[in-house]
């Protein structure tokens, strides 16, 4: 089974932006669509993706900056974890917080559920909540396929972590979502982080000086 896969660094913080495409249905889903919307609306165009799903790690205005955009040029619904909402509710605050541009926002679509599957085509994603650098964050497994991956948002990075002392941020609870959920997967397991170079589960569990087994 083909999967397509495009990720790319958004914005001014580099939010690592990815379309998951199924190349026999032309189904796929948008990750963190933070910044820079024309920019992954004409790659969805030139790659004739129907977008089914515009779906978030957490509500961080830069992963979620250019949804309103993108949604309205090539479509999908919009998901988050419900707990992230009084983030999603405060993106002018975190526009000047962050000193990043003003976007329009629309209300999310659809909230997740621990565990639920996300399909597009003839892939799917499984969604694990991971609260701790926001008590809604999200990483999403690829459940098809050969290919082991994870996007893990701002949970794990390349050996470290993602700051919990932001607002709704938990250190413990971080440590706790990366022991349990991600530490727990095959070694060989691509991470696709929010920010910066990927890395593999294995490397994080024996190399990363934040989170240690
Ligand atoms: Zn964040």
């Amino acid at each position: 089974m083909n999967l397509f896969l495009d990720s790319f660094p958004v914005g001014l913080f580099q939010c690592n932006c990815s379309i998951l495409g199924c190349p026999q249905s032309k189904e796929a889903i948008v990750i963190d669509p933070g910044e820079e919307g024309d920019a992954i609306t004409k790659r969805l165009k030139a790659g004739g993706w129907t977008v089914k799903a515009l779906i978030h790690t957490h509500a961080h205005l830069d992963h979620f900056g250019a949804t309103a955009d993108v949604k309205a040029c090539c479509g999908g619904r919009s998901y988050l974890n419900k707990a992230d909402q009084f983030l999603w509710d405060l993106h002018e605050t975190q526009s000047m917080m962050l000193g990043l541009p003003r976007a329009s926002v629309d209300p999310v679509d659809e909230y997740f559920q621990d565990g639920q599957i996300l399909s597009f085509g003839q892939h799917s994603l499984e969604v694990l909540f991971t609260p701790g650098h926001t008590p809604g964050s999200t990483c999403f497994r690829l459940a098809s396929g050969e290919r082991q991956m994870i996007f893990s948002g701002d949970t794990l990075f390349r050996r470290s972590v993602g700051r919990t002392d932001l607002p709704g941020g938990d250190f413990d609870e971080l440590a706790k979502s990366i022991k349990t959920r991600l530490y727990t997967l095959d070694g060989d397991s691509e991470v696709i982080p929010g920010h910066g170079p990927a890395t593999r589960i294995g490397d994080e569990r024996r190399g990363n000086p934040f989170v240690r087994v």
